[in-house]
């Protein structure tokens, strides 16, 4: 270990003194999801859909047959995307810019990126588009995706996708809009030289938006795409 701090972590430690990390969903002082609520967060271990990652026992689940994914290979996520610490870590990082907390939560991914026995060439984040970027200051996906590939050894290409236009927050919208709004948003600035591609995201929904990058990957010479996600949503 080295003798000096690097920078990040300098700077790190001077604003853990202006705001003294607090547990994300009790509050726990000094840590930013303490171990208790760690405990918490319902992971995905029962059997999935194999191509959407869904909880299911029946080989094609009702999310399938009412929203096919046509170009993925297959989605997985880590945990259930309810009212739970999970939940408020993604809230967190995303909203209030608490990037530290992407460290903690791509243990979680890295967790079932082993879990699910992924195997992937290169990591890809589910890119934002620049209007929405430079609102944000960071790319949430980015920072999973990095500290992901720091804890499972797999290289992160953060320049290959981007996304053509800006498809606003989909929260609200209903599956077959959020297809219809993110159908052909994505683009590849190069060949796809990778052929096992791991997108990763922050929550998994309908999985439309993941589809749709997978399109322009495998049109772009990909032969297998899979996505991996911190939650999924019911
Ligand atoms: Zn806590
Ligand atoms: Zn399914």
């Amino acid at each position: 270990m080295s003798f000096f701090a690097s920078p990040q972590k300098l700077i790190q430690s001077g604003l853990d003194l202006l705001f003294p990390p607090a547990c994300v969903y009790c509050k726990a002082p000094n840590i930013w999801l303490c171990s208790d609520c760690y405990s918490k967060i319902p992971l995905i271990k029962s059997d999935v859909c194999y191509r959407c990652g869904t909880p299911s026992i029946s080989v094609s689940c009702s999310q399938c047959k009412n929203n096919p994914l046509n170009y993925i290979d297959g989605i997985r996520s880590a945990a259930h995307f309810q009212d739970n610490p999970i939940r408020s870590a993604i809230h967190n990082l995303k909203y209030q810019g608490r990037k530290v907390i992407a460290e903690t939560l791509a243990a979680i991914l890295a967790e079932a990126y082993r879990f699910y026995k992924l195997k992937a060439d290169v990591l890809i984040p589910v890119p934002l588009h620049r209007s929405r970027y430079k609102e944000r200051g960071f790319n949430q996906s980015l920072l999973l995706a990095k500290e992901l590939g720091r804890l499972v050894d797999r290289p992160v290409d953060a320049a290959m996708l981007y996304r053509i236009r800006d498809t606003g927050y989909q929260m609200e919208m209903k599956a077959h809009e959020r297809h219809q709004n993110v159908a052909d948003a994505f683009a590849c600035r190069k060949p796809v030289t990778h052929q096992n591609i791991l997108l990763i995201d922050d929550v998994c929904t309908t999985g439309a938006t993941l589809d749709f990058c997978a399109m322009s990957l495998k049109m772009n010479g990909a032969s297998a795409v899979w996505g991996l996600t911190l939650a999924k949503t019911h």
